[in-house]
């Protein structure tokens, strides 16, 4: 069993569902069968969905999609759209790691993103490139405040220390960090789910996002 396969199967004794494609340009056609017309979607901060061309997908006019990412919003339209998206019947995210036993880790500043993955939306479809697996919830952490953070950091020009140094001042916790603009405030980790196959996570086979 290679390490996709090793994750999909623990994702299903986790109850979630795992899907593998090979391709970025696999994925808009497989989240196409997997949300109906007309639904209500919503998605997450992720550079990932942009590389698979989901949030252009979205914009086809076949959903009714909160555009987080429409121009011109101001920050109270954004809050709006951050609350609606938990009524929404999809919610599309990616995952900043996924460990080989099959659960989800994501930390968040502003945080809608991992509260909707935990409650709210119906549905809930995680897309993650192949760079994000880790072994163990420990390289999960790792790999947030190694990787993840300091990338996400530089996309945001951010004013912490990971922007300037390239890594978290405390690689562990965090708690060196003070600064308002701080993207590390909630670390969850998606575990077992109650709610059988909520929670869908499509494996590319390349790498994605950060
Ligand atoms: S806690 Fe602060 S310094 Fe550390 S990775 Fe997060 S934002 Fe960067």
């Amino acid at each position: 069993m290679n390490r996709i396969e090793k994750v999909i199967a623990n994702l299903a004794k986790n109850n979630m569902c795992g899907y593998y494609v090979d391709s970025k340009n696999d994925v808009v056609p497989l989240i196409d069968t997997l949300i109906a017309e007309g639904s209500t979607v919503a998605v997450g901060g992720s550079v990932s969905l942009f590389e698979c061309g989901v949030i252009d997908h979205l914009r086809c006019g076949k959903y009714n999609f909160l555009d987080r990412y429409a121009p011109d919003l101001n920050p109270k339209q954004i809050q709006h759209i951050f609350l609606e998206s938990f009524r929404a019947d999809v919610y599309l995210s990616s995952s900043n790691a996924i460990t080989e036993d099959g659960m989800l880790f994501n930390v968040d500043g502003n945080s809608n993103r991992v509260a909707a993955l935990c409650y709210g939306p119906k549905s809930v479809i995680v897309i993650v490139g192949w760079n994000k697996i880790v072994r163990d919830f420990e390289e999960a952490i790792h790999r947030v405040k190694t990787i993840a953070a300091p990338k996400n950091n530089m996309r945001l020009i951010t004013g912490t220390y990971c922007y300037t140094e390239g890594a978290c001042s405390d690689e562990r916790s965090g708690n060196g960090c003070k600064s308002i603009e701080r993207i590390c405030c909630n670390y969850v980790l998606t575990s077992y789910q109650r709610q059988k196959d909520r929670i869908k996570v499509i494996m590319v086979g390349e790498n994605l996002g950060y």
